[in-house]
């Protein structure tokens, strides 16, 4: 059965509003959402009262750039429970960050938060092109990871039969595919190569695989990457983006008849994107950080949370939402290598340019006396493995290493590899940089 298009009648009133409706509901949610969090928790209470602003300061939504903002430290500092603005027996669930950064956050959700979760992650695989009905193999992480359940309850909500699978066991994963054929999947892109691969072990060709749409998100993944699931899976593949902090998968998602970069769902969060270092709120377009403000959540409120993410703001396009441009990756990511700012994708993207060589690389960084060198493991493609001589093989790295050059600004080592040299991550995230340097303070 295949994934139909998006008819307008299956969409929500509010995905085509006009812009005056979506401010107004901004508007009225926001000063709930403000008041809310001062009145039960006593972190945004002291934050405001500092900034010398109270909830009802807020009349327009751009009266929200005098407001604090909340950073990662100030959530780690109130571990386990400090943010909760409802009474903990309130409190129906509970995640937390898988940590990629740090010390995990935990987070909270009262049913009403998990409902509208729900509501929001159903919407997303109805932007996706999953409709009810579809079977969908779910192969995010189940447990504190926000990924499985939040995938999980979104599918069901949309009238989706869900295989919880979880992530790891390949094989497994693979064999099931094969039994149900499932029309969609989630899962993070690192880990779909990991599967495309094992249906290229098995001599199964994409044509031959039921899935027609996956949806791939909690790690930045670029163009070429999309390129690469697309062709491998025989699949659309559609970018889902959330954090734990804001709520988890399903903040924003691709439309899968533009696939132009994930819709906010502005109803339930308001986006922000600010200058990183000074913190001004810079105009749609330009580039800068993403800070969110939550306008339903109960358990978990955040007001104007910097994200660390890394993007821009765009028109509404196949939605009345604003988009976000694809992530290329948050400001913990960023390499600075003898002062150039790198960030991973950067080199995905110049890899993939090469069809001969997969998604599958590696950055190693050490540092030799005051100098940085940095290190791309990658690896060929399955079939090439053992048909391309060591002079074919020596050519390909040297040509990456001069695209790496001349586009992303840095000399680098290139090690193209035999297929399958690379550890595969079984989880989720993959590890993209291994940084040997020692630290600086
Ligand atoms: P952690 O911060 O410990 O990794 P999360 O699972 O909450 O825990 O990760 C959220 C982060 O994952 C986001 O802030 C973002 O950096 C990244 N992320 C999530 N979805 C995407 C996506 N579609 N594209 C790029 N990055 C993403």
């Amino acid at each position: 059965m295949p994934v139909t298009s998006p008819l307008p009648g299956d969409l929500e009133p509010i995905e085509t509003a006009s812009r005056d409706e979506i401010s107004a509901l901004q508007l009225e949610r926001m000063q709930w959402s403000l008041k809310h969090a001062y009145d039960n928790v006593p972190y945004h209470k002291k934050a405001f009262d500092e900034k010398g602003v109270h909830p009802s300061d807020l009349k327009t939504l751009a009266d929200l750039a005098k407001f604090p903002f909340m950073t990662k430290t100030a959530l780690r500092d109130q571990y386990p429970f400090g943010l909760f603005a409802v009474p903990r027996e309130k409190v129906a669930r509970l995640h937390a960050s898988s940590g990629t950064t740090g010390k995990s956050i935990v987070v909270g959700y009262t049913l009403q938060d998990i409902d509208n979760w729900a509501n929001l992650v159903a919407r997303s695989i109805r932007a996706a092109g999953g409709r009810a009905g579809d079977i969908l193999h779910n192969a995010y992480g189940y447990g504190m990871f926000t990924g499985g359940l939040g995938a999980h309850y979104g599918a069901e909500r949309l009238g989706c039969t869900v295989v919880p699978m979880s992530g790891g066991q390949t094989e497994r994963q693979v064999q099931l595919i094969i039994d149900f054929q499932p029309q969609i999947i989630m899962v993070t892109p690192s880990y779909s190569l990991v599967i495309a691969e094992e249906f290229e072990r098995l001599g199964i060709t994409p044509d031959q695989i039921s899935l027609k749409v996956g949806i791939f998100g909690a790690e930045p993944w670029g163009e070429g990457m999309r390129g690469e699931i697309e062709r491998k899976l025989g699949i659309d593949a559609i970018d889902i983006y959330g954090l734990t902090e804001v709520m988890g998968p399903g903040v924003a998602c691709e439309c899968i008849e533009s696939k132009d970069g994930p819709v906010i769902w502005e109803d339930h969060f308001y986006p922000e994107i600010v200058n990183p270092d000074t913190g001004e709120v810079v105009a749609d377009g330009e580039d800068g950080e993403l800070v969110f403000t939550s306008l339903t959540k109960q358990a978990f409120p955040v007001i104007r949370y910097r994200t660390r993410d890394l993007t821009r703001l765009l028109p509404p396009t196949s939605r009345a939402f604003r988009r976000m441009e694809k992530i290329s990756g948050r400001s913990d990511d960023m390499l600075i290598v003898r002062g150039v700012n790198v960030f991973p994708t950067q080199i995905e993207e110049q890899i993939l340019r090469d069809k001969r060589l997969s998604g599958n690389y590696q950055v190693l960084l050490n540092r030799e006396g005051h100098l940085d060198n940095v290190e791309v493991r990658c690896e060929v493609q399955r079939e090439l493995s053992d048909r391309l001589s060591p002079s074919e093989m020596d050519a390909i790295s040297k040509e990456l290493q001069h695209h790496i050059k001349t586009n992303v600004g840095i000399s680098t080592r290139v090690a193209v590899m035999a297929f399958d040299s690379i550890p595969r991550t079984q989880t989720g995230k993959a590890r993209r940089v291994v940084d040997d340097r020692p630290k600086q303070n």
